[in-house]
């Protein structure tokens, strides 16, 4: 029971909350309005290139803004609706978004969209794409689909077939969250994979010398260079920590040191601003919004 127990709205929502599959079942329901109602949004985070700092690409992350919850992260109503098949609706929803938001940014500029791994095993997912990019006329080489190693568990057969297909209608295949997942990396050889993201847990105690973090980044960043990938490092929140990435040879760097997701407006207006670069400012930018 909650502390405090005569506050009867607060033992309900504790309630409501221990009883997990409750909440997910209202979370499913809530979502499946949420598709149809635009409570969902797209905010952009950029990707910068390393070098120079210009923004390469932005990653298209969702937002849910509840009209009782409030904003919900998408952690948390991501894994439900891969649990119901309203991943697949939410998915074709994020994807023509994305393209069409893509198609007012300057033509260097890529979107990078996730894909979850049920999305993926679905075998519409190519149909799905090429309608995102014909109803937006985003040049296919401008949207890259972001998927996790999970991908290779199932079926690896099938997802070599499907990454093949992707390619060819001209998309680029981002493998996202490196070094977390539990498949081997024998799927590399033969994946057509333009990108590796080294996941955040690697950055953030790169800089600590009793991690083997900065080690683990080097052996990444080589792997992808040898196999003729770029490599983003996910997650650079402080001067150190970009410091150190550039040190490490990462082509591209996304996090909160430069910004985090972004409205399109609001990302546009700071592109501009920035002619096309953002400057790191650490999360000093990320907290004063
Ligand atoms: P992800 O694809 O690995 O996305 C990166 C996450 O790291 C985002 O969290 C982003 O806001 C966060 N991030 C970026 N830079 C920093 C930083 O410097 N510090 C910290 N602490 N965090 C940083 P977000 O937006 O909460 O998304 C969480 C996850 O939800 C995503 O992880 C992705 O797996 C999933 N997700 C988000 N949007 C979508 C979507 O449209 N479709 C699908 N299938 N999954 C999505
Ligand atoms: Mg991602
Ligand atoms: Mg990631
Ligand atoms: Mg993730």
């Amino acid at each position: 029971a909650a502390k405090g127990g005569g506050r009867g709205q607060y033992r309900f929502f504790s309630s409501e909350l221990k009883d997990g599959a409750r909440l997910r079942r209202q979370i499913e329901e809530d979502l499946r309005d949420a598709i149809q109602t635009d409570q969902l949004e797209l905010h952009y985070q950029p990707i910068v290139r390393t070098a120079d700092h210009l923004v390469t690409g932005v990653e298209a992350l969702v937002r849910w803004n509840h009209p009782e919850r409030g904003w919900i992260s998408p952690a948390e109503f991501v894994p439900v609706a891969e649990e119901t098949n309203l991943i697949t609706k939410l998915g074709e929803w994020v994807l023509r978004r994305a393209c069409g938001d893509a198609t007012a940014w300057p033509e260097t500029m890529r979107v990078a969209v996730n894909v979850s791994a049920i999305q993926f095993a679905a075998d519409d997912l190519p149909r799905v794409v090429r309608t995102a990019l014909d109803r937006s006329g985003l040049d296919p080489a401008r949207l890259e689909l972001e998927i996790t190693e999970s991908v290779f568990l199932g079926d690896p057969q099938g997802t070599q077939a499907m990454l093949k297909t992707l390619k060819k209608m001209g998309v680029r295949l981002a493998l996202d969250d490196f070094g977390t997942g539990y498949s081997s990396l024998g799927y590399l050889s033969s994946a057509p994979l333009d990108k590796i993201k080294i996941d955040r847990s690697f950055v953030a105690g790169a800089t600590q010398d009793d991690t083997n973090n900065a080690a683990i980044i080097t052996a990444i960043v080589s792997l992808a260079e040898a196999l003729k990938m770029e490599t983003v490092a996910e997650g650079v929140e402080a001067m150190d920590e970009l410091d150190l990435i550039t040190r490490l040879g990462a082509s591209h760097i996304q996090g909160y040191i430069f910004s985090k997701a972004l409205p399109q407006e609001e990302f546009l207006t700071r592109l501009t601003e920035g002619g096309l670069k953002f400057d790191p400012t650490g999360p000093a930018r990320h907290r004063a919004d």
